[in-house]
C-alpha cells in the first residue's frame, strides 16, 4: 500500500461541515462571521510520549484528546484538525486502530480531520486542531486575580500512578482494578471540551495539565503575576486511585508526587472569583464534568503547598515535566 491509497483508505472519509476535505493541496473550513480561530498543535513522539507498544486505538484518541484539551483550555469549540504523521513501515492493523480510535473521538465532538501530511520515518503523530470562539471570550492564562478560587476538572494524578506502574516503580504491583481504570485514564484521556466552553465569562483564567498540577499553573502564576495557595488534601481526594489508598501502602509523598507533579491528565486547571462558586459549579453540571476546589490565588508569587493543618508542605521533587531539563 502506497502513501496514497493509505491516506485515501484510512484518513479520507466524506466532508460534512468544511467546505473542503482531504485532497486538495488546503483544506477550505467554513468560519462564522465574526468568530475567532482558535489553532492549537501537539506532537506525540514514540518512545517519548507514548509506549512502542501502546494499543494503536487508545494512541488514536489520545493523539486528538491532547489537541482537543488545548482547545477546552481556551474555551473554544472544536472545528476540525489535521493530521501530520511519519510511520516507519505500513502497518495495515495498526493503521486500522490508529485511524479508529482517532475518528471516533471526531465524531464524538462532530469534527472532521480535513488534511495532513505522510511521511516515511520514526513513528511521531503531529495534529493541528482549529477551533472558534467569540472575541474577547477565550480563556487565557492570564487573567487570575488575587482571591480568587483555583479548581480542577475530573481526576488529577492516576495517569502518572499508571506511568509508575508501568516502569516498575510501584510496590508491590497495583490490584487490577486500579491498575486498568489509571492506564485508562493515561492511555485515554477525555478533553474537557463542554466544561471549557461553559467557564466562558466565569473563569478568569485556564489552561490544560499536561506535565502535572504544580508546574503548569505556574504558567498561570506567571501571566497572571499572582501566588497559589493549595489545599494538598483538596488535590489528593480528586485522584481516582486515592479511594484504594489503605490497600496500596503508596508512601505520603509518593501520592502527591502524582497529584501535584504527574503528567498527562488533560484536565482544565482554572480560577474564578470566590462570588462565581454557584456559577462553576452550574457550569461544571451543564458539562457533567466534576470540578473541585483546591485552593486559591494569593497576591505576590509562588505557590504554597498546604496540608490537612494548613502547614506549608516542603517543596520536594514536584516540579513538573519539561523535556529539555
Ligand atoms: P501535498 O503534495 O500538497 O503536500 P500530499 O500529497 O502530502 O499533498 O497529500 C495529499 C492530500 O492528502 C492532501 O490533501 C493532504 O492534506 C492529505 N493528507 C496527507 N496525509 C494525510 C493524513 N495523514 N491525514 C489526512 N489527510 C492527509
Ligand atoms: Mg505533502
Amino acid at each position: 500500500m502506497g502513501e496514497f491509497d493509505l491516506i485515501a483508505h484510512y484518513f479520507t472519509r466524506p466532508v460534512r461541515r468544511a467546505a473542503l476535505g482531504v485532497g486538495d493541496d488546503c483544506a477550505l473550513l467554513r468560519i462564522e462571521p465574526g468568530m475567532q480561530l482558535a489553532v492549537s498543535s501537539d506532537m506525540l513522539v514514540a518512545g517519548r510520549h507514548f509506549f512502542d507498544d501502546v494499543n494503536p486505538v487508545h494512541l488514536g484518541h489520545k493523539s486528538l484528546a491532547v489537541n482537543l484539551s488545548d482547545l477546552a483550555a481556551s474555551g473554544a469549540r472544536p472545528l476540525a484538525f489535521t493530521l501530520a504523521l511519519s510511520l516507519p513501515a505500513v502497518d495495515e492493523p495498526w493503521l486500522k486502530g490508529f485511524a479508529q480510535g482517532l475518528l471516533a473521538l471526531a465524531d464524538a465532538h462532530d469534527i472532521e480531520l480535513v488534511g495532513g501530511d505522510t511521511t516515511h520515518g520514526p513513528l511521531n503523530i503531529c495534529i493541528t486542531a482549529f477551533g472558534e470562539v467569540p472575541p474577547g471570550k477565550a480563556l487565557l492564562r492570564s487573567g487570575a486575580l488575587p482571591g480568587d478560587d483555583i479548581w480542577v476538572s475530573g481526576t488529577l494524578g492516576d495517569a502518572r500512578l499508571a506511568l509508575d506502574a508501568a516502569l516498575g516503580k510501584i510496590d508491590p504491583p497495583l490490584p487490577p482494578e486500579v491498575l486498568d481504570a489509571a492506564r485508562e485514564r493515561l492511555e485515554c484521556p477525555t478533553p474537557r471540551v463542554a466544561l471549557g466552553m461553559a467557564l466562558r465569562g466565569i473563569a478568569s483564567s485556564a489552561l490544560d495539565l499536561s506535565d502535572g498540577l504544580l508546574g503548569d499553573l505556574t504558567h498561570i502564576l506567571e501571566q497572571s503575576q499572582v501566588g497559589a495557595q493549595i489545599d494538598a488534601d483538596a488535590a489528593l481526594q480528586t485522584m481516582a486511585a486515592r479511594a484504594f489508598a489503605p490497600a496500596l501502602r503508596l508512601a505520603d509523598t509518593q501520592w502527591l508526587e502524582c497529584v501535584l507533579a504527574g503528567g498527562d491528565d488533560y484536565e482544565l486547571a482554572f480560577t474564578a472569583p470566590a462570588a462565581l462558586r454557584v456559577a462553576v459549579q452550574d457550569a461544571a453540571c451543564s458539562a457533567s464534568t466534576r470540578v473541585t476546589r483546591i485552593g486559591s490565588i494569593t497576591a505576590g508569587h509562588g505557590i504554597r503547598v498546604l496540608d490537612a493543618n494548613g502547614r506549608a508542605l516542603p517543596r520536594q521533587r514536584w516540579d513538573s515535566f519539561d523535556h529539555f531539563a
